[in-house]
């Protein structure tokens, strides 16, 4: 399947049950957002800190 980025919209393809290579995910609100690599690095920090997805911009 195919998964895309929740911040740029980049997409790549996932192994069943699995996650793009080199990327993450944060679940909020019971839905999941994929992040690609690029977009986990700028964002690490408010992945580790757990905070909303609003303070991300
Ligand atoms: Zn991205």
């Amino acid at each position: 399947m195919t998964e895309s980025c929740s911040r740029c919209g980049t997409t790549a393809d996932a192994p069943e049950g699995g996650s793009p290579e080199g990327w993450s995910f944060a679940v909020e609100e019971g839905r999941v957002h994929w992040l690609c690599p690029e977009c986990a690095r700028r964002n690490i920090r408010a992945i580790e800190g757990k905070l909303p997805e609003e303070w991300w911009e």
